[in-house]
């Protein structure tokens, strides 16, 4: 193996020194993404950065408009510690297979350098030139565990078990609370108790998460999406109550849950929160508003309530629980309702009235921070076309495309090849009345379409055309405009 002279050493040191000093001086911008699994973050992320790369059709975003954005290139992440966002695996997935990416399962990154003509002289004569954009995908389930940071093992659990015996949560939480009232909290400490209780508590929160029920509040959040702590000890704990006045013996089985807890939050919340969320400058929420629509107003009650806990993280306000940790910067925050593709344009406006009706009490209080706040309803991946449909003598507005294979609409079965159209149904004029005690589920249509096809025919790669979409370029006007200025 070659040995390296000291003068080398210098000069190796010397020269990621100049890297490092020259890419210091170039602005960065941190934006997070976030969102409940399955919102859409990773999509969402790789067709943002598919656009910018491939000069996609942005005409919303002025600096690309005028032509003075003259190139964006991947650059290498400022952070050694994070994972890269696998943006080429989830761009060939999409392209090459018609298929959806691997969603969000942990926290990534990716540096995307900008360059561009500014409008003013000064920056023009500054050299202001360059932007590093660094963007950060993490799970929106993270953000949920803030509050825990405030609350005792014992508050936590009695709002944790209050909530498993809530009518729409009872039937999946039952073999976790049966399991819990046959365990003596006083007993000495097995581990196997433990792990089956943390388990059946596990199995309890994914239930309320899947299939139709679509509910959002289901905190310890790395319980959902545990990140690289999957099957780790830090995970091994359940809510539980101590009724007597004594206090619980050394070794026991309580004593051992609440260590476990006071543990979780010391390790894993609050090193998340000093040193990921508060380095993000800008934040994007994406929300599935559509999938909580049709899991009725028990959901969209849950989901709101998820909002608000998560808005209350970017509250700024003096004597917060945040504040006596650091201070949050992020000064612009977009509310983004995905999959809009799935209903037609004449919808897109209403479904963005129902976002603004869910966080209309997280708006007020970022608003009360200073952060200015935006909602729209975007398709990342527009997998659809326009079409229209009779039912009867009445048109419909409809929406077209292929179904994945399996997909079932009325007792159809659809084979992944086929184009159809659907005519999703139309959401309420009035977007309070989504969130009435008695607002059925099931009222719209869906199917998970498929990807759509890029080739326009000709066969050379870099030629064809890229995804279609629909508002990214709004978004990036508010996220990205004033910085490009
Ligand atoms: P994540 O858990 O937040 O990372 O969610 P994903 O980005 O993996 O998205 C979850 C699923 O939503 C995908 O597998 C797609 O089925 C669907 N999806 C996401 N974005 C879009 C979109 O713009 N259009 C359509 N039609 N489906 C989407």
């Amino acid at each position: 193996m070659p040995r390296l002279s000291l003068l080398d050493d210098v000069r190796i040191g010397a020269q990621s020194l100049g890297a490092s000093v020259s890419d210091a001086l170039i602005p960065s911008l941190r934006i997070g993404v976030t969102g409940l699994s399955r919102a859409g973050k990773t999509v969402f992320l790789t067709a943002l950065l598919h656009q910018l790369l491939h000069e996609g059709r942005l005409p919303a975003l002025k600096a690309h408009r005028s032509g003075r954005l003259i190139e964006a290139r991947l650059s290498p992440q400022p952070d050694d510690d994070v994972a890269r966002f696998a943006l080429e695996e989830h761009l060939h997935k999409l392209i090459h297979e018609r298929a959806w990416p691997q969603s969000t399962r942990q926290i990534s990154e990716l540096r995307l350098t900008l360059s561009f003509e500014p409008e003013s002289r000064l920056a023009r004569t500054l050299g202001r030139t360059r932007l590093h954009l660094d963007l950060v995908d993490y799970p929106g389930e993270w953000l949920l565990d803030l509050p825990l940071l405030d609350m005792s093992f014992e508050a936590f659990s009695k709002d944790a078990l209050a909530k498993a015996q809530a009518p729409e949560r009872a039937p999946m939480a039952e073999p976790f609370l049966k399991a819990l009232a046959d365990r003596d909290a006083g007993a000495p400490l097995s581990e196997e108790d433990a792990a089956e209780l943390a388990g059946l508590y596990m199995d309890y929160l994914r239930a309320c998460k899947e299939g139709h029920r679509a509910l959002s509040m289901l905190p310890p959040g790395r319980f959902l999406m545990p990140g690289d702590l999957e099957g780790s000890p830090a995970l091994t704990f359940a809510p539980m109550l101590w009724e007597s006045d004594s206090r619980p013996a050394n070794g026991s089985l309580y004593q051992a849950m609440e260590r476990r807890y006071e543990a979780y939050k010391r390790v894993v919340v609050k090193p998340f929160f000093l040193d990921h969320f508060a380095r993000l400058d800008r934040q994007i929420v994406l929300v599935d508003v559509l999938s909580a629509i049709n899991a009725g107003s028990a959901a969209l009650h849950d989901l709101s309530d998820a909002l608000t806990a998560i808005l209350s993280c970017f509250k700024a306000g003096r004597n917060t629980l945040l504040s006596s940790l650091f201070s949050p910067r992020i000064d612009k925050i977009a509310f983004v309702a995905t999959k809009a593709d799935h209903l037609h344009h004449s919808q897109h406006d209403r479904l963005e009235d129902i976002l603004e009706e869910l966080v209309v009490d997280a708006h007020l209080r970022a608003k009360f921070s200073g952060a200015k706040v935006e909602t729209l309803a975007v398709s990342s991946v527009r997998a659809t076309r326009e079409a229209s449909a009779r039912s009867g003598s009445t048109g419909l507005k409809a929406v077209a495309g292929v179904p994945i294979e399996g997909e079932t609409i009325n007792g159809e079965t659809f084979d992944g090849e086929r184009e159809v159209a659907i005519f999703p149904g139309d959401l309420p004029t009035e977007p309070g009345a989504l969130l009435t005690q008695h607002a059925p589920a099931n009222t719209l249509r869906f199917v998970r379409f498929r990807p759509p096809k890029r080739n326009d025919g000709s066969e050379k790669e870099e030629r064809q055309p890229t995804l279609p979409h629909i508002r990214l370029d709004r978004l990036l006007e508010f996220l990205l405009g004033d910085k490009l200025a």
